[in-house]
């Protein structure tokens, strides 16, 4: 068995340091390019959301390098994700790839766990088990880096030593081998990001980021947002961490489990059912980033993504309601990297004068 899979951000390196503890032999896809989106994009159904046509293309690149097997994520959520594996396999096999799908159901521990058995070569839990918490712990540190650099690049001593950290310690995570190396790793790297920091800077404004969670999580996709705004002066929170959520899923995770059905339950009042819909949680969390003092939202989606276009339908009422300026950034496979850097640009503007004027007492409207 030779595994592919496609890239989610942190994710890739997490998979593989698994994978390698456990001696399955794997075929990493090139980084997502512009090929990658484009062949995606050729064989998917037109109006299908974004992340269905970048892991399709992510698939057939990893297939082309000679892969047998490919592992993708499912949930039984009530959005498209949970058809992506089944359709994807048919188009792959009428394109004439021979390979199997091993469907990886990330929102039922059981199965989930089930599933990822499959990888240990008929090994028992006690091998399989460590590895899996092994990657987990990888997952949760080099998000941990990317908290640390959204931290540290507003406040950054010269320009781009953030970058250039974050690259540096993200390669020596990528290599570390068991959890005593990577608690090290974290350990420096915290107190680097720390000395990269001037006190006298401060962040033009703080900026949430809520939305769909791939479009979040995978840089190559999302234009490298936390870094764009990081580099206007902006410092960025972002609500959607894929190692939070698999914590959360095998019930590791209780606070973030609170946090998920308080921003839930602040989403009531816009939405009758909001259970049904992951895109309340983008309303709760819009909501809760005015009660902790942040300047703006951005709304990233995948156009045609079900669940957040509805939260966008309500979003403009959120944001005349809690005073808070909302940017929305719907991103297709037709965006360009130009247009998305000036619709952020002017968003900063515009919280930027709002906060101005409301430093000196002129009313101002939402957005
Ligand atoms: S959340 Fe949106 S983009 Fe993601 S799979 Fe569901 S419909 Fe598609």
């Amino acid at each position: 068995m030779i595994v592919t899979f496609p890239h989610m951000g942190p994710l890739t390196v997490a998979i593989k340091s698994v994978f390698r503890r456990l001696g399955q032999e794997i075929v990493v896809p090139p980084p997502t390019s512009h090929r990658t989106i484009s062949l995606g994009a050729r064989y998917a159904p037109e109006l299908v959301c974004l992340p269905f046509k970048v892991t399709l293309g992510n698939m057939i690149e990893g297939l082309e390098k000679g892969a047998d097997t490919v592992a993708m994520a499912t949930s039984h959520g009530n959005c498209r994700l949970g058809f992506y594996w089944p359709a994807q396999e048919i188009i792959l096999k009428d394109l004439g790839f021979r390979f199997e799908m091993i469907p990886i159901n990330y929102d039922r521990p059981l199965e989930f766990m089930g599933e990822f058995r499959r990888f240990g070569g008929g090994r028992g839990w006690k091998d399989v088990a460590p590895s899996f918490l092994f990657g987990i712990r990888k997952l949760l540190a080099l998000e941990e880096l990317e908290i640390l650099s959204m931290q540290t690049r507003p406040r950054e001593k010269e320009r781009g030593q953030t970058t250039r950290l974050f690259k540096k310690w993200h390669a020596i995570l990528d290599e570390a081998s068991d959890n005593r190396k990577v608690k090290q790793t974290m350990e420096r790297a915290r107190s680097d990001f720390l000395d990269a920091r001037s006190r006298g800077k401060k962040p033009l404004a703080r900026i949430r980021i809520v939305g769909e969670g791939y479009m979040m999580a995978e840089p190559n996709v999302n234009f490298h947002l936390q870094q764009k705004l990081g580099d206007i002066g902006v410092e960025v929170e972002r609500s959607y961490w894929l190692g939070k959520s698999v914590m959360r899923a095998i019930r590791l995770d209780r606070k973030g489990r609170r946090e998920h059905e308080r921003a839930i339950r602040e989403a009531t009042p816009y939405m009758r059912y909001p259970d049904l819909c992951t895109g309340c949680q983008s309303i709760g969390e819009t909501i809760q980033a005015v009660h902790r003092g942040f300047d703006g939202v951005v709304l990233i989606m995948p156009f045609t993504c079900m669940p957040e276009v509805l939260a966008q339908s309500v979003m403009h009422k959120v944001s005349e309601d809690h005073g808070i300026p909302v940017l929305p950034l719907p991103i297709d496979e037709h965006s360009d990297e130009g247009g998305v850097s000036t619709r952020l640009e002017a968003f900063v503007d515009l919280i930027v004068r709002r906060k101005h004027l409301k430093s000196n007492q002129v009313a101002v409207p939402a957005g």
